[in-house]
């Protein structure tokens, strides 16, 4: 049985998250951060009246006692000075990239491509609580959800923003290819569902990851991309399936480009055929992920 994480809080998280409640120990974090920058030096040290000049504060005791409530879980002492820990330095980028700070919604924006459940090319990007999210306004099903991150929407117009969606998508797949949890790298574990909406079903794979709950969940077919004899195919036809977003993917499956005859749900296996031009490359999938050619 799965230890459910949400209803056993340790108290030493409750004080590791406490300690970061101050402003001093953010900028001691932060001087860290820019000295490993500077130095292009992971793991860089600072001394502490080094560390004492970067940090607004007019007493060494004051700044002592804050240093202290962040030695062990965010900086480790060492005879050379002072450094970030892991953990130090994953604070440090969700402070610079303002991951915890409110998202910027955009005006909605048409993308091409096909819903994958009424085959209707009327397929808009949007911003829904907090979420992006690609859906069909035709039959209202909604093809992608995720997180918008501050960091993803600065500096980005409202069509790089949904661009770079495109290429997350297709990164996550491959670190869920070897079971890593895009969020914390945590072991994934996999399994095939199938999702109805309007009557008609997807085959998908689901992600889980044991240590964070992160759960993805992706269109079985995206298997096949993978394949190095399907990224020479495209390519031979001028099309860049990895630079390709998931969304116009599925007008490949809607389209007949992708054709996919499910064998057994459980263990699952499919026949994938692809068609470019006048010839077709039949491929096989066992699992959520196993992909082999057949001719
Ligand atoms: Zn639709
Ligand atoms: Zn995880």
């Amino acid at each position: 049985m799965r230890v459910d994480h949400s209803t056993q809080i340790d108290q030493d998280v409750v004080e590791a998250i406490s300690s970061l409640g101050h402003a001093h120990r953010l900028q001691i974090l932060l001087a860290l951060d820019t000295a490993e920058r500077e130095h292009q030096k992971p793991r860089q040290t600072m001394s502490f009246s080094e560390l004492y000049k970067e940090v607004d504060i007019d007493s060494t005791s004051q700044f002592s006692y804050h240093l202290n409530q962040l030695i062990d879980q965010f900086i480790t002492e060492t005879s050379d000075g002072y450094r970030l820990t892991y953990s130090g330095n994953k604070i440090t980028r969700v402070i610079l990239s303002g991951l915890y700070e409110s998202v910027v919604p955009f005006d909605d924006t048409e993308v091409p491509g096909s819903c994958i459940f009424c085959d209707e090319p009327a397929l808009v990007a949007t911003v829904e609580t907090e979420l992006f999210r690609i859906r069909c306004t035709s039959c209202d099903a909604i093809l992608v959800t995720d997180f918008i991150p501050k960091s993803q929407s600065r500096g980005r117009t409202a069509e790089e923003i949904i661009d770079s969606y495109g290429y997350r998508i297709w990164s996550m797949f491959l670190q869920l290819r070897g079971r890593v949890c895009p969020e914390c790298f945590g072991l994934i574990d996999k399994d095939v569902d199938v999702y109805e909406q309007n009557g008609k079903s997807l085959y998908i794979s689901v992600n889980r990851c044991r240590e964070c709950n992160y759960i993805i969940t992706l269109p079985i077919e995206m298997a096949v991309a993978f394949h190095p004899s399907v990224i020479y195919w495209c390519w031979r036809y001028d099309l860049p399936l990895l630079d390709t977003p998931l969304w116009e993917f599925f007008e490949y499956l809607t389209s007949d480009v992708i054709a996919t005859e499910v064998l057994d749900e459980d263990p699952f296996v499919a026949n994938v055929e692809i068609t470019l031009g006048d010839q077709t490359l039949n491929l096989k999938i066992e699992g959520s992920d196993s992909v082999t050619l057949i001719s």
